[in-house]
């Protein structure tokens, strides 16, 4: 599980996260969920160890991980804009993932082989992005992601680049993977829609703060105050 305890981000003088204090469960989809620049990539960030936490403390499975480097957590990451190598092949790209972890050439074989056939890369595998689809560069990011097997899987805005039908199947996509490995999973988006029909949990954050975490019915239904019904559309 991943604990946050009064977590804060501060870039000079501007508090840009503020106190977060919250939970997330081993094995639960959490949707990170919140307007532009509420800190919800800056939260992401600092569990992927891409950005130092200026307050608080960060704890993943009970260990406190504040200055563990990025390659020592047990993480994999997607990020928004994919930020696929534009000189190396679907191939290479995917292998690229695991070149840091100790393997046998048969054990990554094994498992570039497992993500290409779940994402349905196995024929583009030879191509470079830039002769791909943008629903098909999103999956290689998906299939990067994979073949790392960490136990935290964060995406960042995954699928935002997608029309909604790419969109859809690429949900179904991420569903079968994670209930495939049950890795513990968050999920930025600022698509209520999508927060509402994908997460078990919702986080809510705004400015900073966070408004409230609970389920997608209780966020819709009960909401803890008048931002995050306005927000969700919450009935009157
Ligand atoms: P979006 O939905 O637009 O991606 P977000 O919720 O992911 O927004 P963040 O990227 O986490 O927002 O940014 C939170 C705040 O921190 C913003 O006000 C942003 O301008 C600020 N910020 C982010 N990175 C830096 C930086 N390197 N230096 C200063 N301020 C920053
Ligand atoms: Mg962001």
């Amino acid at each position: 599980n991943i604990q946050f305890d009064h977590v804060g981000k501060s870039y000079g003088p501007t508090e840009v996260v503020k106190g977060l204090h919250f939970d997330i469960k081993e094995g639960e989809r959490l949707i990170l969920l919140g307007p532009s620049g509420c800190g919800k990539s800056t939260t992401l960030r600092m569990i992927a160890g891409l950005e130092d936490i200026t307050a608080g403390n960060l704890y993943m499975d009970g260990k406190r991980v504040n200055d563990i480097p990025s390659g020592l957590r047990n993480v994999a990451m997607v990020f928004q804009n994919y930020a696929l190598y534009p000189h190396m092949t679907v191939r290479q790209n995917i292998l690229y993932a695991l070149k840091v972890q100790k393997m046998s050439k048969a054990e990554m074989d094994r498992r570039l082989n497992n993500a290409l056939e779940m994402l349905h890369l196995k024929e583009y595998e030879n191509r470079l992005p830039k002769d791909l689809s943008g629903g098909q560069r999103q999956r290689v990011a998906l299939a990067r992601a994979v073949v790392k097997n960490a136990d935290y899987f964060l995406l960042d805005e995954p699928l935002s680049n997608l029309d909604a039908q790419l969109r859809l199947s690429a949900r179904k996509e991420l569903i079968k993977i994670h209930e495939m490995y049950r890795q513990t999973m968050v999920y930025v988006t600022h698509d209520q829609v999508e927060a509402m029909t994908f997460g078990d949990r919702v986080a809510l954050l705004h400015e900073g703060r966070l408004q409230m975490i609970d389920t997608p019915e209780n966020v819709y239904h009960r909401p803890a105050n008048l931002f995050t019904a306005k927000f969700i559309g919450s009935p009157p």
